[in-house]
């Protein structure tokens, strides 16, 4: 390419972002975080560009935003996110943004929520939800939900491709539906096993799959658990626990040293999925698929 067509194609690039959708050019989907840019994928397939805004390593909960992510999500067709309960530094720059533009799921009718999972009493008053827990994408039904929200807004910016969407929707529907009852089959033999979560973020998958979590030792991840908090915590895991589980960017050694002085095991939960979750399908597998490797050895023993 000629130093002349390199300066011309930058100009047509820089028009482009102007002009409203051409019909050669994909619609742009921004996710806050993985879980949901892999649904908005299933949908899209190659029609549109599905991008996430944070990188698998930064906590949702808190994740200071950058320049250029504002140009992010100014740039995008279609903004998907959780909602202020999970992504509570995204609410002000989001405020900018076409209400049109957004979607957030936190908001969707039809949705599933789990009953509030019963802890101990003392923590139960202390943390009382004012919503639901937000990390609902790990109930595989809610991801259906927004599966088909999507497909109709992505219809909406992008006519041309609305089957596409239409088709890619049902068939993850269908998928998701038997990642379900997969996960109910195999989840069933562990059931009764207790065990405490490093953060309160799973109730979606717990409740759905009837799991016996007994307790947790941090509310949210950034949050460092009081010694009176642990002490009881470690009173109950000691009397029916199994298994304790930490998660990949928070791995607390006294934490760890406490589960092994009672006897528990230690497994890993991710709910956001590293570079190699590559679907949706893979990253709920791979969560039951450490609920069942804990908690099934312990009841070996
Ligand atoms: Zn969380």
């Amino acid at each position: 390419m000629s130093r002349a067509s390199i300066i011309w194609a930058g100009v047509i690039m820089v028009l482009g972002q102007c002009l409203p959708l051409a019909a050669e050019a994909k619609p742009k989907v921004l996710a806050s975080i993985k879980p949901l840019a892999l649904i908005a994928q299933e949908v899209t397939g190659d029609k549109a560009q599905v991008d996430t805004l944070l990188p698998v390593t930064a906590s949702p909960h808190d994740y200071p935003l950058k320049m250029s992510d504002h140009r992010r999500l100014h740039d995008a067709d279609l903004v998907l996110w959780v909602g202020p309960q999970l992504e509570s530094f995204l609410g002000r720059s989001l405020a900018n943004i076409p209400p049109a533009k957004i979607v957030t799921t936190y908001d969707l009718p039809h949705l599933f929520w789990p009953q509030a999972v019963e802890t101990d009493g003392h923590q139960h008053a202390n943390h009382q939800h004012t919503g639901g827990d937000p990390h609902l994408w790990l109930d595989p039904r809610n991801a259906q939900v927004i599966a088909r929200v999507l497909a109709t807004k992505l219809a909406a910016i992008d006519p041309q491709s609305a089957k596409d969407y239409q088709t890619n929707a049902e068939r993850f529907v269908a998928k998701a539906e038997q990642l379900d009852q997969q996960l109910s089959r195999q989840l069933a033999p562990v059931k009764m096993q207790g065990f405490a979560v490093y953060h309160e973020g799973y109730s979606h998958f717990v409740g759905r799959y009837g799991l016996h979590q007994i307790g947790y030792v941090t509310y949210a991840p950034e949050r460092r658990p009081g010694a009176r908090h642990l002490k009881e915590l470690q009173g109950i895991l000691k009397q029916e626990g199994k298994c304790l589980f930490v998660e990949p960017y928070y791995q607390v050694e006294s934490i760890k040293t406490m589960a092994k002085s009672i006897g528990l095991k230690i497994g890993v939960l991710d709910p956001i999925g590293d570079q190699q979750v590559s679907s949706y399908q893979l990253l709920l597998e791979k969560l039951g698929q450490s609920f069942l490797t804990c908690l099934a050895d312990v009841a070996n023993n």
